[in-house]
């Protein structure tokens, strides 16, 4: 019975109340060129941002924080940029295949990524905007792109 009751306790301990918006801008711009982002992602298997919007050419300085506390090889995290044209769907197969090179697979598909990222990690990668359109970004981990996914939008 104590068991459950501290089981119940558990759950209630794990699960966050509100995360609310925080406290710096998620995405800021630095100087006239470069835009410097932090997106988050949970255990809870979702990013904080569904949009993200630069300028063509811009330098993009993006820093993805694995707010959670799971491991990387349970509830791993990294950030994937896709050429526009590119199947999401059919990406996300491919990249289910490249466990040894951390679900990035081989191709061309791919605009800029992060490294993958567990529980209260952090990475960043340096990229140069494409041009005017909408990405698609996903988490290329096994099943988080149906959840984990966003849309890069360059003005
Ligand atoms: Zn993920």
């Amino acid at each position: 019975m104590n068991f459950i009751i501290s089981l119940i306790a558990l759950l209630f301990i794990n699960t966050p109340v509100n995360s609310t918006s925080p406290a710096t801008p998620t995405v800021e711009r630095t100087a006239p060129n470069r835009v410097e982002i932090t997106i988050e992602g949970s255990d809870q298997m979702k990013f904080n941002l569904s949009e993200i919007k630069v300028k063509a050419g811009d330098k993009v300085v993006l820093t993805l924080k694995h707010t959670g506390k799971l491991p990387k090889t349970a509830m791993g995290h990294n950030w994937v940029l896709l050429k526009s044209g590119t199947v999401v769907k059919d990406f996300a197969m491919e990249a289910m295949k490249a466990k040894d090179n951390e679900y990035i697979p081989e191709g061309n598909d791919i605009i800029a990524h992060t490294d993958l990222v567990g529980g209260g990690e952090e990475t960043t990668v340096e990229f140069t905007a494409p041009g005017k359109g909408e990405y698609d970004f996903i988490c290329s981990f096994p099943g988080h792109y149906a959840l984990m996914k966003g849309k890069f939008i360059v003005e």
